[in-house]
């Protein structure tokens, strides 16, 4: 098949039938270890000049066909599959940055990525400058002479901010600088970053596209389109001391980073998937593109309904005419524009966390991208430790409560919800 679309990539990439015993399913290699025909053997592995399996915290075939499958589906050239979406993110950014090098991200970003880069990176002596992202010139005018990386989240959570990912990546093209997207909210399924220049794109495998809510997972999937001989990547053209004087762009060209990420990376940090993990998202990729088709619809049914209640102040949700991101929505998601939708309900703080402790359909959790519903208050909750000025720039709002729509019957989440707008005062 020469170029195979997406759903039929979601199903098929990666897995060589053959190669795995005849097994239409992917299985799971639920081991440390790989036997190798004698020393030198063993040597070529070590040394890259033969590809082959080494040991789990590097490679691992049911990982391997994860991560060729993720490169299929959002155009990279390689992948590597980590241990959590949080491993991915502080994998990749240790992969690329020293102490003195500064990232510029955008303001809305998930909690944990927040304070790794505001609280943990810092004591590294890597700091961050965080721009709103609505206006692209925050992006021009944050970066400095030590740059190393822009990082966003292509739909921001609980802001869901479409963001101008083609503006943003032609900022870091100008400044000779890579452009990495977290696009775990959008998923492969809506939005392909690379198409608009993003040279790593991130996942929290956690989320959509495990989908069950069983298995924790990230991904770092490698576009291939960055020049690390630009002269500011220092660690890309002189010779590895971790790794026998390996000069990673000379020797890897566009897969450069990808293989630090790997043989480095996971060797040193050692945030690897676990395999039976891997299995489980495999299953949940499967069937990635429908349910994002479904949840989609769903989200916007429900937002719609949201829009007409008494007891709801506004509501935000990237496909409602109303948003201030439709017109980005339709550019950058015009297949749909995922699960997550944040409202405000009259009475303020009390009436929301009130609101968010009587569904029942809706679990009360702090997870997103379930085929479940989800809900939460994130004043109260996920957010509570930020002051009110750090709650206001991620968005967060006293009043305001975050739905993460699955896939039940559209009319039971109407249900639910309406149930618990009765248990507050008029
Ligand atoms: C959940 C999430 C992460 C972190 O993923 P974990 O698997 O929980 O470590 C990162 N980015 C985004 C946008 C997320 O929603």
């Amino acid at each position: 098949m020469s170029d195979p679309k997406f759903s039929t990539n979601a199903l098929h990439a990666g897995h060589d039938v053959k190669a795995h015993g005849g097994t239409r399913a992917v299985p799971i290699y639920q081991n440390t270890s790989y036997v190798f025909n004698d020393s030198d053997h063993a040597a070529n592995l070590f040394n890259l000049s033969e590809t082959g399996f080494i040991y789990t915290r590097l490679n691992n075939p049911t990982n391997d066909v994860l991560e060729q499958r993720l490169a299929a589906l959002e155009g990279g050239i390689a992948a590597v599959v980590t241990a959590s979406g949080m491993s991915a993110i502080s994998t990749a950014l240790l992969t690329l940055l020293r102490t003195g090098d500064h990232i510029v991200a955008c303001n809305s970003l998930y909690g944990g990525t927040y304070n790794l880069l505001s609280v943990t990176l810092p004591r590294l002596g890597i700091t961050t400058t965080f721009v709103d992202a609505s206006d692209t010139a925050n992006f021009t005018n944050a970066i400095q002479e030590n740059t190393r990386a822009v990082f966003v989240e292509s739909l921001g959570n609980p802001k869901l901010d479409v963001l101008d990912l083609k503006a943003i990546a032609s900022v870091a093209k100008a400044a000779k600088i890579p452009f990495i997207v977290d696009n775990t909210v959008a998923t492969p399924a809506l939005l392909n970053p690379i198409e608009y220049g993003a040279n790593i794109v991130i996942h929290a495998l956690t989320k959509y596209i495990n989908g069950n809510g069983t298995a924790l997972g990230g991904a770092i999937i490698d576009a291939g389109t960055f020049d690390y001989g630009n002269g500011k990547f220092p660690e890309f053209t002189e010779p590895s001391a971790g790794y026998h004087g390996l000069v990673y762009h000379e020797a890897l060209g566009p897969a450069a980073f990808i293989a630090k990420v790997r043989i480095e990376g996971l060797r040193d940090f050692g945030g690897a998937a676990s395999p039976f993990n891997s299995w489980q998202i495999i299953q949940g990729l499967e069937t990635l593109s429908v349910r994002m088709k479904h949840i989609s619809e769903n989200a916007l049914s429900l937002a719609e309904w949201l829009q007409g209640r008494d007891e709801v102040t506004w509501v935000n949700y990237p496909g409602l005419k109303s948003s201030k991101y439709f017109k980005q929505a339709q550019a950058y998601l015009p297949k749909g524009q995922s699960g997550l939708i944040t409202f405000g309900v009259k009475g303020g703080f009390e009436s929301a966390k009130k609101m968010a402790d009587n569904t029942k359909l809706f679990s009360l959790l702090a997870n997103i991208g379930d085929s479940k519903s989800l809900i939460i208050h994130p004043a109260s909750t996920t957010h509570q430790q930020l002051d009110d000025a750090a709650q206001e720039s991620t968005g967060v709002t006293k009043d305001l409560i975050r739905l993460s729509v699955g896939l039940e019957d559209l009319e039971d989440l109407k249900a639910d919800l309406e149930t618990a707008f009765a248990t507050l005062e008029k």
